[in-house]
This record gives structure tokens, sequence and C-alpha cells, in this order.
């Protein structure tokens, strides 16, 4: 049986996943590890009951004990923090699924990649801030990351079969989020609410307002980069509202390969899951004749910052990945703290970027976890600072 771990089992793409194990076959089909949550103790709980998972693990040490007593009898091992994550990471398994959400991610990733095997890859973050650490990892330890995101799931299946060097541009495509047609004035005002209401997407709060941003495109044309290493002037975002195509690699001979489906995470987890092979998903057939047609509309980088601030950061280099998604995620906690606005999100952001490049932050002549680790950190500290927030201890 294959031996495989879930890292955010309690989250979007985690619940999803492990729908798809379950429909799979669960327990009698899998030899789950390891699960890990967060506040959501009754969830985690329920989730390695029905598995039988090894070992269950909380992000958080003061719900130790509920989750204790929640597996009492079971026989599965109940832990918490951050050292046990990593501990939890870092034991065998044939596929793991890397969807903790943010920059608290990249550790077990890296963890998750030391022993070989399939690692399905949603938590962008590890990419952005990490990518050239992350694909070091894979290649010394012949892991294979296969990306989660959708988009990045879409452009993977375009490309199987092909040459990389055959590509003249990975085009990215982005639903525009909840205020695509809003004006400039009133994307500034808009509030948490507002920004976490996805028209299209069922997703975490982080990635829900990173997409109506679209500092979520922004990480996006990053991994693209970093996960396909081709260079920034290949890779293109084109607005489709309607979430249908998933995007697009288009060729040399002028060819696009397009993946079309409902927009639903599962297919892109499910064929992580059954790679190399294709598996029978709960996806709901797409009805063309019904959707009628499709829409597309060039991005607006005034109206959305972020994506001029991914082009600098993929030019800059180095480790400006990782102060951009150090920046964004304090920026991002401020917003929805209610303590700056919509719109100074990406003001802030680009402001860390600035003081990153005239103190040569992000120039590092090897890429190792203590440099990455160095740069978010100097980014949060300044970030914080300059939105005038305590640090944090
Ligand atoms: P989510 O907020 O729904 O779930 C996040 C999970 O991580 C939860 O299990 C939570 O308990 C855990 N977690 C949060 N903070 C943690 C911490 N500090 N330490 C350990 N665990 C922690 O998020 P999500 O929407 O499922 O997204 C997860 C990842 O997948 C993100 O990197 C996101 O960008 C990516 N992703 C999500 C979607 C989607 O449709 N939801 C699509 C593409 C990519
Ligand atoms: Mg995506």
């Amino acid at each position: 049986m294959r031996r495989v771990s879930v890292f955010g089992a309690t989250g979007s793409i985690g619940c999803n996943t492990v729908d798809l194990l379950r429909r799979q076959g669960g327990a009698g089909a899998f030899d789950v590890v390891a699960l890990s949550g967060g506040h959501n103790i009754a969830l985690l709980a329920e989730q390695a009951r029905d598995l039988n998972a090894e070992i269950a693990v909380t992000a958080y040490p003061e719900h130790l004990d509920d989750l204790r007593n929640a597996l009492k009898g079971t026989g599965i091992i109940a832990a918490a923090g951050d050292e046990a994550i990593a501990e939890a990471a870092a034991r065998p398994t044939d596929w793991a699924m890397s969807a903790i959400g943010g920059y608290a991610g990249l550790r077990p990733g890296l963890a998750l990649l030391e022993h070989g095997g399939v690692l399905a890859l949603a938590n962008k973050e590890s990419l952005v801030a990490a990518g050239p650490l992350m694909l070091a990892e894979a290649a010394r330890h012949k892991a294979t990351i296969l990306p989660v995101d959708s988009e990045h799931s879409a452009i993977f299946q375009a490309l199987v079969g092909e040459d990389i060097n055959r590509v003249q541009r990975l085009i990215l495509t982005a639903s525009g989020g909840p205020f695509r047609d809003w004006s400039a004035e009133r994307i500034a005002r808009a509030t948490p609410e507002q920004a976490m209401a996805h028209p299209n997407w069922q997703m975490g709060q982080m990635i829900s307002v990173d997409s109506a941003s679209m500092f979520n495109k922004a990480l996006e044309m990053i991994e693209a980069k970093e996960f396909y290493g081709v260079g920034a002037e290949r890779i293109e975002v084109i607005v489709h509202p309607q979430s249908i195509i998933h995007s697009m690699v288009a060729f040399i001979d002028g060819s696009i390969m397009a993946h079309m489906g409902t927009p639903d995470m599962r297919f892109a987890i499910g064929y992580a899951l059954n790679w190399p092979e294709r598996g029978n998903l709960p996806v709901a057939p797409l009805d063309l004749a019904a959707m009628g047609r499709l829409d597309f509309e060039a991005p607006d980088e005034d109206r959305f910052p972020a994506l001029r601030l991914a082009r600098r950061v993929m030019a800059m280099g180095g480790l400006a990945g990782a102060v951009f998604n150090a920046a964004k995620e304090v920026a991002y906690d401020a917003f929805m703290a209610r303590q700056i606005g919509f719109a100074d999100m990406a003001v802030y952001v680009e402001r860390a970027l600035d003081s990153a490049e005239s103190r040569g932050d992000h120039n590092a002549t090897t890429f190792d976890l203590d440099n990455v680790i160095g740069a978010d950190r100097a980014a949060r500290i300044a970030t914080r600072e300059a939105i005038g927030l305590r640090q944090a201890s």
C-alpha cells in the first residue's frame, strides 16, 4: 500500500485531498502516515480516525490536550507544534500533500522532499520564497514535485511529452476575482468580507483575499518561473472570468494547449494523486453548450499592481521572492485586522522590495534555508515597522 501524508489536512485543499483518499479506498487502500491541522481539532481527529493515521499533529501546542482526548483509545499519536510537524513530515512516505497555508509550509515541504517519492505541492509560497532550494532538494533526494495549483497542474498536463524549449509562453488564467470590474477608488475601500468572496472557487481565507488583489496571480507567475524554469518574458497572464480554462501553453508553432474543466480543485489534486495515470474523479463534467461562451480580457496592472510587482521580483531574482512573500503576508494580516486598507497591501509590499533592493538584501551567493529565513525575517520586521505595528515576539 502507498504510504501517504497530508499536511494542512483540515484546510480547503486538505479536505479535498482527504475526500479523494476516502473515495479511492481510504484506510483500506492507503497506509496513512501523518495528518496535520491547526485549530479545528474535531475535524483533524475525525480525519485521523477515519483514515487510521499513524500520527495527527496540530500546529498549536495549546490544542494538544484536546487532540489527545479526541484520539484516546485509537493508538494514533497526537502531537503539536512546528517541530512536531517537521518531525511528522520526516516520516517516510511515497506520496505527500503539502497544503499548509503560507510560508509555514516551507519547512515541512523541505522535510517531505528528503524521503524522495512524490510531493503534491499546493503550497505555492514555498516555491516563491525558496524555489531554487525546493528544486535542488527534490533533485538531491530523487523526489518528484507535482504542482497542485490549478494553473500549474494545467500547464504540467499540457506539457506531458513536450519539450520546454519549444514553449513560446505559459499563459496563466486569472478569474479577476471579486473586484475585476471595480474602479480603483472602490477597490481601495474594499473590506475583508468583500475580498474574501471569490466568485468561482471555494478556498482558504488568505488565497481568497490574494485572488481579489491578484497577489495570488503574482505568486503564481513567480511559481511558474521557478517550477518550469522559463524566463519572465515567457509568462503571461490573461483574465478569464469563468475559470473554465485553467491555464494554457503556447508553443513555437503557434499551437496553444488549454486545460479545461469545472472549477473544482479535485482535478489537480486527483491528477497528482493518480499520476502518472488518470483516475476517476468526482469532478462534474463540463457542459460546454450550457456554458455558451468563454471570455478573456487583458489584466489591468494599474488597478492590480501585484502583477507589476511580480515582474519586478522576477527581475530582481535571488531572495526577492522571499521578501515579496513575507511582506505580502504581513500586509495581508494587517488588512484583515483592519490596520491598513486593501490597496495599501501593494504599497507596503513595494516598499519592502524597494528597501531590500537598496540594501541588497535579495542578493545571495548561495541559496540556502538560512538565507531564505533571514530574508523572510528582515522583510517581516521592515514591513511591520513601515505599517507602524509592534514587532511580533
Ligand atoms: P486553508 O487556510 O483552507 O488551510 C490551511 C491549512 O494549513 C489548514 O489545515 C491549517 O490548519 C494549516 N495551517 C495554517 N497555518 C499553519 C501554520 N502556521 N502551521 C501549520 N499549519 C498551518 O488554505 P487552503 O486554501 O487550503 O490553501 C493551502 C495552500 O494551498 C496555500 O498555499 C494555497 O495558496 C494553496 N492553494 C490553495 C488553493 C485552494 O483552492 N484552496 C488553490 C491553489 C493553491
Ligand atoms: Mg491557482
